[in-house]
């Protein structure tokens, strides 16, 4: 039997292929045949193009039914695909081009370009364009992609793929350093979307409400796949906009998001229990879910919303329980499948699990870890331990009912005067003081310390602490080597699209301001 991903999601389609698959915001209808239809076309013209096999389709456009269509095009086609954000620029893609060799690349008409010196120049033989489309004036997607798709057969036989076949190159955000392919098979993203759907409790009359961007695990394979394997219906809109998923809301019963869509639909004076009142599932990953969001969020809807863990290398690792408690501040329990353990190092410097409570390294196995890094062979080999488990870069903590916790990053961790410091412990200590909306810690060199604690406060619109306040109140809650050295506020802290706070970016811009700070020569 065929492993490719997109026979299962095939297999699970709802019998009635008249009913809706994908509803736009401004309301334009694709039902399950028009999904079929329009893959085949798609799938017809990538197999006439006469591509070695596992050539890499790379994508960067603005979202759109579209756009998912070509993923499952690709996936019928058994090529590789590979969606790249749409925020980078040409340095980026030029890096990106370099590396992974696409054979086509599909781009925005608007960045056609631009993009064609970069591609063309490093070989890439196929470029096409697909437009987002615009509702209301009658034009809706176009581009050469969808102009040339159009003249081919709207059936296709689903190319036969092991599940060790490569399906799609995530290249991991990389919030600090350069970007590496992260290689995930058909049967990587096919068992955790399985796995997925059982934990969830997926429905058989769930809509989800899509607000995520495609191009990220998390709108691509944790969203989009749930649905697609469920046979149920999204409602997709184009971006993240508050007033309009508080609008789509009532019609929906799944929503997933990252951190900050939370915070901004909580922002939202519009946002209550009857906006919500047919949601059954709301759930979180990406980025940590600060404690008052979460609890802010039950007390104004009623919804426990429910973390999960997981990244490009791996999908998903951990969530909450369904059914029984999901408990703030963590995120969850390992899925089905999923090894995960916490190393740290003994007093001899041997490596050893960590007992309850202790903080170590995350490390994971399951059938959903990935391939390695697409070529990149040593910094895989670097990533896997001996006995085959995947150093994930997260540190956390397991409390006595097996809930995980993540403390931070392995290299976010500050070594201020020799003691280890980690980021999350300190900043869930500045999140309790009143006034304090967020908080960012980080590590600065510093010439006695090493690194000196460093705090970004982002206040409430009302308070008035300040540094002194901060390092007071801290003093008697902590460790006095944990408490930083210096505070700075903020208007806002730097994020990522997919909600991450840029470190890097704050330990550059605060770097020169610290007292006492090495200076690089
Ligand atoms: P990405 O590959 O872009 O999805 O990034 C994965 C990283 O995001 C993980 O290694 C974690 O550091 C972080 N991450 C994902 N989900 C969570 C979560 N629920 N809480 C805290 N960090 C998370």
């Amino acid at each position: 039997m065929t492993a490719n991903l997109y026979a299962l999601f095939a297999s699970r389609f709802p019998a009635d292929k008249t009913a809706c698959c994908i509803e736009t915001h401004d309301g334009q209808y694709y039902t399950w045949s028009d999904i079929e239809r329009a893959s085949a076309k798609m799938a017809n013209l990538l197999s006439s193009l006469d591509l070695p096999s596992g050539a890499r389709i790379a994508v960067q456009v603005e979202k759109s039914p579209e756009a998912l269509i070509l993923y499952l095009a690709t996936l019928r086609a058994g090529f590789v695909y590979l969606p790249l954000n749409t925020a980078y620029r040409a340095a980026e893609i030029e890096y990106f081009i370099g590396d992974a060799e696409p054979a086509v690349f599909v781009c925005s008409p608007q960045n056609f370009g631009w993009i064609a010196q970069i591609a063309f120049k490093a070989g890439t033989r196929h470029l096409f364009t697909l437009d987002e489309g615009e509702g209301g004036n009658g034009r809706r997607n176009s581009g050469s992609l969808l102009a040339r798709a159009m003249h081919h057969p709207d059936q296709f036989e689903t190319v036969e793929k092991q599940a060790d076949d490569l399906a799609v190159i995530l290249y991991t955000s990389g919030t600090t350093g350069r970007s590496k392919g992260a290689m995930l098979s058909h049967g990587n993203i096919g068992s955790n979307a399985q796995v997925l759907q059982q934990y969830w409790h997926w429905q058989a009359d769930d809509v989800l409400l899509h607000a995520l961007p495609l191009f990220h695990i998390h709108g691509l394979l944790v969203a989009a796949n749930g649905a697609l394997l469920n046979g149920s219906k999204m409602i997709f809109l184009p971006k993240f906009d508050a007033a309009e998923v508080c609008r789509q809301l009532p019609r929906s019963t799944v929503f997933m998001g990252v951190p900050t869509y939370y915070v901004r639909l909580l922002a939202n004076s519009g946002f209550d229990r009857n906006t919500c009142r047919n949601i059954r599932l709301f759930v979180s990953g990406s980025a940590p879910l600060l404690a008052d969001t979460f609890a802010e969020f039950t007390a104004r809807t009623g919804h426990t919303i429910l973390e999960r863990y997981g990244m490009s290398e791996t999908a998903m690792l951990t969530s909450n329980p369904y059914a029984t408690e999901r408990r703030g501040g963590t995120v969850g329990l390992p899925l089905p499948g999923v090894s995960l353990r916490l190393m740290t190092t003994d007093s001899n410097g041997d490596s050893m699990v960590c007992g309850t409570n202790g903080i170590g390294d995350i490390q994971v196995k399951g059938p959903n870890v990935f391939h390695g890094y697409w070529r990149m062979p040593e910094k895989t080999a670097e990533e896997f331990t001996a006995d085959g488990y995947f150093k994930t870069g997260d540190v956390g903590k397991i409390d006595s009912n097996g809930y995980l916790a993540i403390v931070g990053r392995s290299k976010d961790l500050i070594i201020s005067g020799g003691y280890n410091v980690y980021p999350k412990e300190i900043e869930s200590v500045i999140d309790e003081i009143d006034g304090v909306l967020e908080s960012a810690v980080i590590g600065i060199p510093h010439v006695d310390f090493g690194e000196a604690v460093t705090a970004v406060i982002v206040k409430r619109p009302e308070a008035t602490l300040t540094t002194a306040d901060v390092i007071t109140l801290m003093k008697n809650t902590i460790a006095n080597f944990k408490v930083p050295k210096q505070v700075f506020f903020a208007e806002e802290l730097p994020r990522n699209t997919m909600g991450k706070v840029q470190k890097n970016l704050l330990r550059e811009r605060y770097a020169t301001q610290v007292a006492g700070i090495v200076t690089p020569s």
